[in-house]
């Protein structure tokens, strides 16, 4: 069985989450691209966690976490989550967590750059984490980075610095930054390396064997469909591909098709950072959902742009995401409200748009709402379906008509059990 989990909307949907859960049916969970720009929050019985890189399946013992080759790694950074989890009694071994020799490295040039460019930009700035994610995939793609496996190929490593080192100083240069010193980046390669050298593997002959012998793998995504590089909100996009798609790719197991796809879509919006936003509360409404939603990012602790849910946008992100199933997230947080709105359509320049815009088009767009009944209760103990009141099976059907999917699950708080399942 080969299963994606992936976000329908901006990102942070509780994709962590819902990882945490469903990873007791998986033997491997595989982070397949980005970087520790985002957080996945896992609340469980060991207590509160953000998790950056390592991927949600962390928790369960006998399951193997995988840091693809789809992904951009701070090796200090890693580093550093391994040690807190550590401290913490989560038990992680070069046996229940591995690292792509093929998934490319994160320097501290790289944060460096992508501060000097947001600083460049000024007021323009382009919401960037400033965790060098940007620049580290333009290497990638310029064929100017290293990869995990490089470092224990000691012996070429010093020549291939110092070739990259040759563009980067370049462009440092162009910023009147001071230059980045080979000698340094060889001690950072060293510590960190060093340190991490027993997880560094051949991941891919890893998920090949464990796929044709019949293993369970989750595929763990981070942000969600408009945040996407090709079909989000480019430029105010991430710099790799959440789509369930990549997710074979950016695993290793290229040949395999998915079973299933599950998109972890949330009850209401949220987005972090710049770019069109077109169902954005502002002033009482939106300080009133976000301290509900504690909507503050995992990565950054920035406040979350905040909205109602967004039938436009969602059904695209369900389209995109090729999701089967859906989980529905946060629900819980929407029990304040007496009516909750949905944006069902766009008002583009007088037109109606039910179809997601792109461009120019997005930026234009105004939400128009319908308002359904609110359900006014604590849900956060409901177990089965039965147990939620009417209004909030009306709104779950009204969503799935809308997007048009099935909700499969249901999350109604941030702990590992606080969920339903719809069971239709
Ligand atoms: P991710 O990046 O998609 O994993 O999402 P984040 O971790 O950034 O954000 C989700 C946040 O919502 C986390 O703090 C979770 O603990 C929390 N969360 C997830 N599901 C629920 C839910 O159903 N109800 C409530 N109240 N909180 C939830």
């Amino acid at each position: 069985m080969l299963t994606a989990v992936v976000g329908v909307n901006w990102g942070d949907e509780g994709k962590g989450r819902m990882v945490d859960l469903l990873s007791r049916d998986y033997d491997m969970v595989v982070r397949y691209q980005g970087g520790n720009n985002a957080g996945h929050t896992v609340v469980n019985g060991f207590g509160k966690f953000a998790l950056n890189l390592i991927p949600c399946g962390i928790f369960r013992e006998g399951v193997v976490n995988v840091l693809g080759t789809g992904m951009v790694v701070d090796l200090e950074h890693l580093w550093d989550e391994i040690t807190r989890l550590r401290e913490r009694g989560v038990n992680i071994t070069p046996e229940n967590l591995k690292l792509s020799e093929k998934a490319i490295v994160c320097l501290p040039y790289h944060r460096q750059l992508d501060i000097l460019e947001e600083n460049r930009l000024g007021k323009n700035e382009q919401g960037s984490t400033r965790r060098g994610i940007a620049p580290v995939y333009s290497d990638k793609y310029h064929r100017k980075a290293l990869r995990a496996g490089d470092i224990l190929r000691g012996g070429t490593l010093s020549g291939k610095a110092e070739t990259i080192l040759g563009f980067k100083n370049a462009l440092m240069r162009g910023y009147g930054a001071p230059e980045i010193s080979l000698g340094e980046t060889l001690n950072w390669l060293s510590e960190y390396g060093g340190k991490l050298a027993e997880f560094i593997t051949d991941t891919e002959l890893l998920l090949e064997d464990s796929s044709r012998n019949g293993k369970n793998i989750l595929l763990e995504a981070q942000l969600g469909t408009l945040r996407d590089i090709d079909f989000g909100i480019y430029p105010y996009t991430t710099s790799s591909t959440t789509l369930a798609a990549y997710g074979p790719i950016g695993a290793g197991i290229p040949g395999r098709r998915l079973d299933k796809v599950v998109g972890v879509m949330k009850a209401y919006s949220s987005s972090v950072g710049g770019g069109p936003f077109t169902v954005e509360y502002s002033g009482e409404a939106s300080e009133r959902l976000r301290e509900a939603g504690g909507e503050y990012g995992a990565a950054t602790g920035r406040p979350r742009r905040v909205g109602p849910f967004d039938c436009v946008a969602s059904r695209f992100g369900v389209r995109m995401q090729g999701a089967d199933t859906l989980a529905l997230t946060k629900f819980d947080v929407l029990s304040y409200m007496d009516e909750l709105p949905v944006c069902v359509a766009y008002d583009i320049g007088g037109k109606r748009v039910t179809e997601f815009p792109v461009g120019d088009e997005l930026e234009a767009a105004r939400p128009i709402y319908e308002y359904l009944p609110g359900f006014k209760a604590d849900i956060s103990k409901c177990r089965k379906p039965e147990d939620l009141p009417r209004a909030a099976l009306d709104y779950i059907e009204f969503l799935e008509a809308a997007v048009k999917c099935p909700i499969e699950y249901v999350s109604v708080g941030p702990g590992r059990d606080d969920y339903l399942v719809m069971g239709r």
